[in-house]
């Protein structure tokens, strides 16, 4: 018996990483799972993307758990794209009940000399796109007068990172609409909150360019990003996206069924440290 069944569960940005873990996590507990992914490369992201091998793999995984599985390529971008993923999703699986808006990308460069396609990349992926989400879901929720909406922001959402102003702009929005939204749709029974996960080991961090700010130094190992990431947490290094799961989970169970609007960091204390503005050790 799980603490999900017969619910479904959404998961943009769920073909890997964080989201693919949510996915899994949440099936464990019984719920329908529908999985939604760019699966395509965006020219100023410097990491390589999900591909659409990555969202068969996550499906045919998925359907190990026993329950229903939904998969589709969406950019989530795109406002037809995402409206037509939900009405699907509602016809062919009956409803959406829990929503883990999960999906972004990161990249990085000072403000002074930034590209316009660069930040504007950031700001539609990382939070227009998660507006785009909620206008889809809200109405659908609202009429069912019930549902569970988790936004991924994350540490950035509530401190400055020298050569991430986009990402963290992005991000601290996702806080503030988080805020308004969860008020607009209390009336409704609907719950709305934001995780601020750390510093997480995935394919967005996975990289030499990412090693190479961890580290300090151009050419740094991925031995020398594991160590030097321990500096900004307190309790360990990086975190597993399976330890960012458990909050998703209980933030769309009846566990929580009185929290809405709430920021929840899983961030292995990082926010209680001075935060990225450190050189790492
Ligand atoms: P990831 O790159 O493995 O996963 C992100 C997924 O989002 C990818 O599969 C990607 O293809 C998808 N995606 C990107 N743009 C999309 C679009 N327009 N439409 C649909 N899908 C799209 O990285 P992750 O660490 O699993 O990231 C998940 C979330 O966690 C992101 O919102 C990220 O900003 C946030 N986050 C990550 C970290 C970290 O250290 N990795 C820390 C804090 C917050």
């Amino acid at each position: 018996m799980g603490k999900l069944d017969g619910r479904v569960a959404l998961v943009t940005g769920g073909a890997r990483g964080q989201g693919l873990s949510h996915a899994h996590v949440l099936a464990a507990e019984g719920a329908d799972i529908a999985v939604v992914d760019i699966c395509e490369q965006i020219e100023t992201v410097p990491y390589a993307m999900s591909t659409v091998d990555d969202l068969t793999r996550a499906h045919k995984e998925l359907e190990e758990h026993g329950t229903r599985v939904w998969t589709r390529q969406v950019d989530m971008r795109d406002g037809t794209q995402v409206q037509t993923a939900v009405d699907d999703i509602v016809a062919e699986l009956g409803a959406v009940d829990i929503a883990a808006v999960n999906h972004g990308i990161w990249t990085r460069g000072d403000f002074w000399d930034m590209p316009d396609d660069v930040w504007q990349d950031m700001i539609d992926v990382n939070l227009t796109a998660v507006w785009r989400a909620l206008r889809a879901l809200g109405p659908h929720m609202m009429s069912r007068r019930s549902g569970s909406i988790i936004l991924t922001a994350s540490v950035n959402g509530k401190e400055g990172q020298p050569g991430s102003a986009h990402y963290t702009a992005a991000k601290h929005g996702v806080l503030g609409l988080m805020k308004s939204v969860a008020l607009e749709l209390a009336p409704y029974g609907v719950r709305v909150n934001a995780i601020m996960p750390g510093f997480v080991d995935s394919g967005m961090t996975n990289w030499q360019g990412c090693y190479d700010m961890t580290g300090g130094k151009p050419g740094s190992t991925r031995a020398e990003h594991e160590q030097n990431s321990r500096h900004w947490h307190a309790i360990g290094g990086l975190i597993e996206p399976n330890e960012i799961s458990g909050a998703v989970v209980f933030l769309a169970s009846d566990d929580a069924k009185r929290i809405t609007g709430i920021e929840m960091p899983v961030d292995g204390g990082h926010l209680l440290l001075p935060g990225f503005n450190t050189a790492p050790v």
